[in-house]
């Protein structure tokens, strides 16, 4: 490391510590108040105050959608555009067992230490305002849209019970089934019924059974939303809801296709008419940069982080996945725990975001974000061989 960088990696880490005690009360804030996903007026209406006392110009509602932002601050020298991407929703029941409190802060400190650098080597920096990750999450609709076509690089940091390096996610689909069939006495008169109850339990059987010929990292699993109102009537409408998921988009679409064969073939058994949507958008497969990911690696490094795992073995979907097709994207996870054993979407979790465990790894991920947005702004080279690996990734 040359001595140049040295020194702004030491005021890096002055500015990043200095600004610990309003992150932290920004992420307390959030956790002491969880809302759900395109819920998050609370959440977003706190980023965007902190990003705006900073001097980023935010725009909020974002394409439309009422509780993200885009909040960009643009230097007078021209140069790269580095963006970090917010999430902020909770889950029903145990808030913010994914640890968003923590993993939005983390964003919003890192564009901000960023902006306070940029003015010297020239560039752009934007923090996205992500809605509603867990359920239909909104970079799916900012990628579709364009949000990120200017946009040289993207980063979001996880919590986790461990670091590791930025690795894979499935892509996924979430495919509605509505079957129509027609009511009469179940015991009186069952053959005038068509029984729609029927229909969704052969498309759970032939699901099952179409489970022996997929590969063995896709996954396919469902709920009964509705399956009729009484025992003694037959069900003349029920609903199942799916997700189904891929390491790639293209076995995604051949596998889609056989599930709703699954379907259609039991709603033609049962005499039921079939409609089929999607109740959420689709997630793409998340494809990590991986010079980017590097870059990353050797600034937590040099923040102190050593013990960093691997990519973990993911079979979770996320909507990174479709920033990742439109700009080289890292979405790397960090240890706020500090014990393995306590996992995501657990109110264990979610208390460990309120400890100075936390918060201390909060503010060295801060610094490696910083740092590697800084890095590719200095850097050209280094920009295109992540482009160049973008490229040809992504095709
Ligand atoms: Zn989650
Ligand atoms: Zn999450």
């Amino acid at each position: 490391m040359n001595e140049e960088r040295r020194t702004l990696n030491e005021e890096i880490k002055q500015y990043a510590e200095g600004l610990l005690p309003e992150l932290i009360e920004l992420s307390e804030a959030i956790y002491q108040h969880p809302e759900l996903g395109n819920e998050e007026y609370n959440a977003s209406r706190l980023h965007v105050e902190l990003l705006r006392k900073y001097g980023f110009d935010v725009e909020i509602p974002y394409l439309g959608v009422k509780t993200g932002f885009k909040a960009t601050y643009k230097a007078a020298k021209s140069g790269a555009t580095v963006a970090y991407l917010c999430e902020y929703d909770a889950l029903p029941g145990i808030g913010h067992g994914c640890g968003h409190n923590i993993l939005g802060t983390t964003s919003t400190g890192a564009g901000i230490v960023l902006k306070k650098f940029v003015d010297t080597v020239g560039g752009t920096v934007i923090v996205f305002g992500t809605p509603a990750e867990e359920t239909s999450g909104a970079k799916v609709l900012y990628a579709d849209m364009g949000a990120f076509d200017g946009v040289d690089i993207a980063l979001v940091a996880h919590p986790n019970s461990s670091y590791n390096r930025s690795g894979r996610s499935l892509a996924m689909d979430a495919i509605q089934f509505e079957y129509f069939g027609k009511t009469a006495h179940a015991a009186a008169a069952p053959e005038k019924g068509i029984n729609a109850l029927d229909a969704v339990i052969n498309t759970f059987n032939n699901i099952n059974a179409l489970r022996q010929q997929m590969q063995t990292d896709a996954r396919i699993h469902g709920v009964i939303k509705d399956g009729g109102k009484a025992a003694n009537v037959i069900p003349e409408y029920a609903m199942a809801q799916f997700y189904v998921r891929a390491q790639t988009k293209s076995y995604l679409t051949e596998l889609v296709k056989r599930v709703k064969a699954c379907a259609e073939g039991a709603s033609m058994a049962a005499g039921t008419e079939l409609k089929i949507s999607n109740y959420e958008y689709s997630y793409d497969n998340l494809v990590s940069n991986q010079i980017l990911s590097d870059t990353f690696m050797e600034e937590l490094e040099a923040v102190g982080v050593t013990d960093i795992e691997p990519e973990r073995d993911s079979f979770g979907s996320l909507d990174a996945g479709n920033v990742s097709h439109k700009c080289p994207t890292i979405h790397p996870y960090f240890d706020i725990v500090g014990n393995p054993e306590v996992v995501a979407h657990t109110r264990e979790f979610a208390e460990s975001t309120l400890t100075d465990y936390a918060y201390k790894n909060m503010a060295l991920v801060i610094r490696a974000l910083s740092q590697t947005g800084m890095r590719v702004m200095f850097d050209e080279n280094l920009l295109k061989g992540i482009k160049d690996e973008f490229a040809s990734t992504t095709m």
